[in-house]
């Protein structure tokens, strides 16, 4: 048996894929629409989780989200028999930290924007090097701050208000980046690693901002899809040689156990490949279109990454196209919306289409209800892109609650121009 940590979309979809592959999954805490789920249990409560596992005797856990990675749940059960599929506190911090894992880029080579840290008692310094950038930066907080600790400027007047924000925002002294702002379109790359070794999934690109053409707030992704039509073989190699192969180089350099999903978000610029950032973990929408696109047994990869025999498996993609479409409460990505709203039509959907749930549960009356932000994700599938978007749109529509809101065009970028 598994244990599984995380309750939103994207813990559905490994709930799914490790019951594909013939495992038994106990998901804590898991969520309504996720079969075996523990809603008493948190993923943070750490003697929990480890009482649950005694008593049910399983032996491997997953952690999906970032929080108990960060928190240190693998390092816990170091010297227990229950093996646990994530970095320790250390290998978190590549994603934890901005000021790490740049500093940690830096030391191994990875190809990645140039950037200036500061401490919240130096923010002179830093509004003086905004004006010798000309406002073109990115400024980054140093900390997990849910997508909301980094702000892409174009003026010198809109640098100078994001330092005023992180200012407002944070008591006490801090750190940040200041990044030299790069261009060019995104593509996220996770691969299954060992810390020597890493299998890829397929390409795939996520959809952050709320509204249509990439505009509005940034969410915490409203869609995504997979393979990447754009990126190809020469693409593909140049992020393995400029980006991946350092940072393996650098996780065995540093020894720290690094046994988990690990994610790049990578910007093509026009002087190659660049890391944006890290993930510890798979990412959420793409999670969800990266899993049912993997013909191979992700319980086999788990188990071989934990066994050191990586090197003896192989991936294998399923063909064609798949689109994940967010389905959100009306209001997010901001606070204060409401919730607990009936949801009708899952059971309509045409059997083809896969419907992960994130923010659902019931209410008194046994109703499945909106619970949050990302209330649904689903997904399509399609020998080309586009019947995978008309796919998933067409069976979108049949599903309703009071005030959803949908992104109507993922999977739709225009094909970018890259430079060679
Ligand atoms: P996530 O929510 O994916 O964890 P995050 O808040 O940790 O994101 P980043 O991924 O580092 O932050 O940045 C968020 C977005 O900001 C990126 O997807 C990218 O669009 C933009 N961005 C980050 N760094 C740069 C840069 N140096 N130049 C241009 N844009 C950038």
């Amino acid at each position: 048996m598994i244990v599984l940590l995380g309750g939103g979309a994207r813990e559905h979809a490994l709930a799914w894929k490790l019951t594909q592959d013939g495992a038994i999954v106990h998901v804590l805490p898991g969520n309504a629409g996720i079969p075996n789920s523990h809603p008493e249990i948190s993923a943070l409560d750490f003697p929990a989780i480890k009482s649950f596992c005694e008593e049910h005797g399983a032996r491997l856990l997953v952690v999906g989200p970032e929080a108990p990675l960060a928190a240190g749940v693998a390092d816990y059960f170091v010297g227990s028999d229950i093996r646990v599929f994530g970095p320790g506190r250390a290998g978190a911090m590549l994603e934890s930290s901005k000021v790490w894992s740049k500093n940690f880029m830096r030391r191994h080579g990875v190809a990645t924007a140039m950037s200036w840290q500061f401490r919240s008692d130096k923010l002179a310094e830093a509004r003086a090097k905004v004006a010798e950038l000309d406002g073109q930066v990115v400024v980054k907080f140093d900390g997990l701050a849910a997508g909301k600790g980094v702000y892409v400027c174009f003026s010198v007047d809109e640098a100078h208000a994001a330092l005023d924000d992180l200012e407002a925002h944070h008591s006490g002294w801090f750190s940040f980046l200041l990044e030299e702002k790069l261009s060019g379109p995104e593509i996220s790359i996770i691969g299954i690693t060992d810390g020597n070794r890493i299998r890829l999934l397929a390409p795939s690109q996520d959809h952050k901002q709320l509204l249509a053409d990439d505009q509005g707030p940034n969410t915490g992704g409203m869609g995504a899809y997979c393979p990447v039509p754009f990126a190809d073989d020469n693409i593909l190699a140049a992020i393995r040689t400029q980006i991946i192969d350092p940072t393996l180089e650098g996780i065995q350099a540093e020894q720290f156990d690094f046994k988990g999903f690990l994610y790049f978000g990578i910007m093509l610029t026009p002087q190659g490949p660049k890391l944006l950032e890290y993930n510890a973990r798979l990412g959420d929408p793409e999670a969800e279109v990266l899993l049912p696109a993997l013909q191979s047994s992700l319980l086999e990869l788990l188990e071989a990454t934990l066994d050191g025999t990586l090197a003896q498996t192989t991936v294998r993609q399923r063909p064609g196209h798949y689109v994940g479409v967010v389905l959100a409460s009306g209001g997010y990505p901001a606070s204060g919306f409401p919730t607990g709203f009936p949801i009708t039509g899952l059971s309509e959907l045409h059997p083809g289409i896969l419907a992960f749930h994130g923010a659902t549960s019931h209410n008194a009356a046994g109703e499945l209800v909106t619970n949050g932000g990302r209330v649904l994700v689903l997904v399509g599938h399609g020998a080309e892109l586009e019947d995978a978007v008309q796919y998933v749109y067409r069976e979108a529509a049949r599903v309703n609650f009071q005030d959803m809101y949908l992104r109507t065009d993922i999977g739709q970028r225009p094909e970018p121009v890259l430079a060679n």
